[in-house]
């Protein structure tokens, strides 16, 4: 591969090996637990560089590889590591650098299930959390403590979609030598670059749009430099793996990941922009819309958006917001993202510094690979419905 081949054609071939293979294009699938050694020294050999070797099925396969290698080249890190899901990518990656008495920032919009984790697990272990203001920018400095080890970041923020200040946050960071971890699940690697903006490690679900058809479970971990070691470390001693199977899908989905996203990003916006434009609709959560917090630095920092946005509607009764969503008939109630087809969901926002004034009506579209226009009837016939029942 040409060195400065760009990032489409980089998708289309990383991680092929044909000439390892037979000429065989993609990678197959290695189902494997037990490696044979061959003889004592070689298996000494091996076990010396368990990370560059194949020793044991849970520490990775010709096919995780494979996938791990177009991964690490598509978000610009040395190296990736494939896990069984994206929350286990989010904990992985974060107690690699914290141990008992250590404290951790992470902003006020995370993942619900990242919260979690800080909450009913960190804590038990000995690891305080203070959480901050996704727009706080350079302000993060005025947070750090003499033990703080990680900010946590995620751009934009899981249901409310604010975009963070990212160069300043790990400006800061850089500064007082905390490591700065970004879930950039929304940007999929594709349209925002964590390591230009100063991120050390990167966590994605690539549950989302890597595997794209709603069929898989699987996280990465992607990080350069002295940040290797302690996450491919971590992901041992926890004894995290990713399915071989899972792994080959995820390579897969990601073969057609621009395509897929470009479409999702012209669909999304299409019907993001008619939905801006309704009597029912208060405001749309959109990073390329200027109605959503960071819009601006999302133009300053992203290349694109996707499929995934928020929408708050006007205050109206409950059973009006059960007709919309209950009627829609392309559009699936559920959670997840990032695969073909359009998903509902309603807005779940918890928030412990920053207040969230909003109405709650509030619900997270996915917008699908379906011709938009059908979509767009599909929400305005459910919009008649929550008209007449509210
Ligand atoms: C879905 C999601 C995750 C968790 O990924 P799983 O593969 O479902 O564990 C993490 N972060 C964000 C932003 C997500 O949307």
């Amino acid at each position: 591969m040409r060195k400065d081949a760009k990032r489409n054609t980089r998708l289309a071939h990383d991680g092929s090996h044909p000439e390892e293979q037979f000429g065989i294009v993609n990678p197959p699938v290695y189902r494997a637990s037990t490696v044979d050694y061959g003889t004592v020294a070689e298996m000494q050999a091996l076990r010396e560089n368990p990370y560059d070797n194949f020793v044991y099925g849970r520490v990775g396969t010709p096919t995780s590889k494979a996938f791990e290698e177009a991964v690490a080249n598509l978000e610009g890190a040395e190296r990736c590591v494939a896990v069984g899901s994206g929350l286990a990518a989010i904990s992985a990656a974060m107690l690699a650098f914290v141990g008992s008495g250590d404290h951790i920032l992470v902003c006020d919009n995370a993942y619900s299930p990242t919260r979690n984790l800080c909450e009913n697990f960190m804590k038990r272990y000995g690891v305080t959390t203070t959480y901050y203001d996704p727009m706080i920018g350079a302000g993060i400095a005025e947070l750090f403590q003499d033990n703080t080890k990680v900010i946590y970041t995620e751009s934009p923020g899981s249901h409310t979609f604010e975009i963070q200040d990212i160069p300043a946050i790990t400006n800061a960071a850089h500064k007082a030598g905390v490591k700065v971890v970004m879930d950039n699940t929304w940007g999929a690697g594709y349209f925002f670059k964590p390591f230009d903006h100063g991120v050390d490690v990167s966590v994605q679900a690539a549950t989302k749009y890597y595997v794209g058809h709603s069929d898989a479970m699987v996280g990465t971990i992607s990080m350069s430099g002295e940040n290797i070691l302690p996450v491919l470390d971590n992901v041992r001693v926890l004894g995290y793996n990713i399915a071989p199977d899972d792994a080959y899908l995820a390579l897969r989905g990601m073969r057609t990941l621009n395509v897929r996203l470009k479409r999702h990003e012209k669909n999304a916006l299409k019907v993001a922009e008619w939905l801006s434009g309704r009597p029912e609709i208060d405001r749309v959560l959109h990073p390329a819309l200027p109605s959503c917090p960071g819009h601006e630095l999302w133009q300053r920092d992203f290349t694109g958006s996707n499929g995934l946005f928020s929408v708050i509607f006007k205050p109206t009764d409950q059973s009006a917001m059960h007709a919309f969503i209950d009627g829609l008939e392309l559009f699936s109630l559920g959670g997840s993202w990032g695969g073909y087809e359009s998903l509902v969901l309603p807005t779940n926002v918890t928030r412990t510094v920053t207040e969230w004034h909003e109405n709650p009506q509030s619900i997270r579209f996915h917008i699908g690979l379906e011709d938009p226009d059908d979509l767009i009837a599909d929400i305005e016939a459910g919009l008649k419905r929550l008209s007449s029942a509210g």
